[in-house]
């Protein structure tokens, strides 16, 4: 107990203990008593209206109570609704802080719950993507922002992973969104301006298809030169070999020009998509068939288990099918094996180029798709490699939605798996026997 109330309850007992005291000498105790006890409860009642008002109104000034235990009570009252007050305004000028630098922010901020309903959003988010702060609460922002790839996005839960979008209100402005996890159970969709950047990678596409179509012309025109002199009976004979090599020149700058205009052609497309689906098994036995059975060409095998069809691009697979079993011819040994597999399941389809060849330094792995990157440039060179193969198969994957994963021994062998999503599988069912029921 604290001093006060102590203080408190030995005011109030010797108070009574005077009225009944006062009684006895007039031969009345329990008068006493009862007279003592009414004006403390009064008292009390008073203080406790008083209070109640001073509640009410706020006005704390008013009151006086002395001291004691009310007016304990008061002071201790008045202080913590003082503080409240202040907390109250502090975080009102934190919060003010707060949107102002959230305002500031030059990308789009949106705080969703856990349903991707909007909370509250930022400025820029309602110029990037034109959300309105107070209109918008409450709304599925997949409902607003109506596209496929976001609202994949969104329920997918991958916080690393980001989708482009043109801008809803901006026409010819792209938007770069990611999400990421913010307090609990709420998400935070950023939208950053990538227009420029998108308009950037536009102009270098475009320059590399121009300039590589400008430069097929006069490349035609050389090389149907070079093909008269390398028919020609009559040039000197210290000429021949020159012109051999010119003409392996112009024809490796042909296929440079052409594999960079597929490059372009593939940069600029949306997702690849079918008439037919296409009969990976067929395309592999054909490409086995039409690469395969030099005297220098190592053994190829096929472990074509399934005959799930994709839905994709016939031709853009065969490239990439023809692709990888020429890098893997290029890179294996005549004495080695090669190995074209497809495979299907619930998790989707591998096709897989693997062979017991020279292999690859794990540290080059990641860099394989790189356009005109080779490991070893001179050798390649020299083996009639550009380094723009496995860019194309990147590309190519990319439209199907399938990745390419590389994994890779020096001096064991390399594999290259191209592993398609479920949704791009068709499996169809048996086609049922004549007679069957
Ligand atoms: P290219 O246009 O020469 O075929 P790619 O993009 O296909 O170029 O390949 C890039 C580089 O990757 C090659 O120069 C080679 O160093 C390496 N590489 C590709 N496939 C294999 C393989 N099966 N074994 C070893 N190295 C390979």
């Amino acid at each position: 107990m604290s001093e006060t109330s102590r203080k408190f309850l030995i005011g109030m007992l010797l108070f009574l203990a005077a009225g009944a005291g006062v009684g006895w000498l007039y031969g009345h105790l329990d008068w006493g008593l009862l007279a003592a006890t009414l004006v403390a409860l009064l008292w009390q009642v008073r203080n406790l209206l008083n209070f109640e008002r001073a509640l009410r109104t706020g006005d704390f000034e008013t009151f006086r109570y002395g001291e004691g235990i009310w007016e304990q009570l008061f002071s201790r009252f008045r202080f913590e609704r003082e503080r409240g007050s202040r907390h109250k305004k502090n975080h009102r000028v934190l919060l003010r802080e707060v949107r102002k630098s959230t305002n500031a922010m030059p990308d789009g901020a949106v705080i969703l719950d856990v349903n991707n309903e909007i909370i509250t959003c930022n400025r820029a988010a309602k110029r990037l993507a034109g959300l309105k702060r107070k209109k918008d609460r409450g709304q599925r922002v997949d409902n607003i922002l109506r596209d496929p790839g976001l609202t994949e996005l969104l329920h997918s839960g991958d916080h690393k992973a980001t989708v482009e979008m043109m801008s809803p209100v901006n026409d010819g402005d792209w938007l770069n969104c990611r999400v990421v996890p913010y307090g609990a159970d709420q998400k935070l969709l950023l939208l950053q301006d990538i227009t420029e950047r998108m308009r950037l990678s536009k102009m270098r596409r475009d320059f590399v298809a121009n300039a590589s179509h400008e430069l097929r012309s006069p490349l035609t025109v050389i090389s149907g030169y070079l093909d008269g002199l390398a028919d020609d009976e009559n040039i000197p004979p210290a000429w021949k070999k020159p012109v051999a090599q010119m003409r392996r020149q112009a024809a490796r700058m042909r296929q440079i020009l052409s594999e960079l205009l597929e490059l372009s052609r593939l940069e600029g497309a949306g997702p690849a998509k079918s008439d037919q689906p296409v009969d990976v098994r067929g395309l592999i036995e054909g490409t086995v068939e039409a690469l395969g059975g030099h005297a220098n060409t190592a053994r190829m095998n096929i472990e074509a288990e399934s005959t799930a069809k994709l839905q994709g691009n016939s031709a853009e697979i065969e490239t990439v099918i023809v692709n990888l079993l020429s890098n893997a011819i290029r890179y294996t040994p005549p004495d080695g094996e090669i190995t074209v597999s497809w495979r299907s399941g619930s998790e989707g389809a591998d096709l897989t180029v693997a062979d017991t060849g020279e292999g690859i330094d794990p540290e080059y792995i990641p860099r394989l798709t790189e356009r005109f990157f080779r490991v070893d440039k001179s050798r390649s060179r020299d083996e009639g490699s550009i380094g723009l193969g496995l860019a194309i198969v990147k590309h190519i994957l990319a439209r199907h939605d399938a990745e390419l994963i590389v994994t890779s021994e020096t001096g064991v062998g390399s594999v290259f798996r191209c592993h398609f999503s479920p949704d791009r599988v068709v499996i169809e069912p048996p086609v049922p026997l004549a007679g069957d029921g």
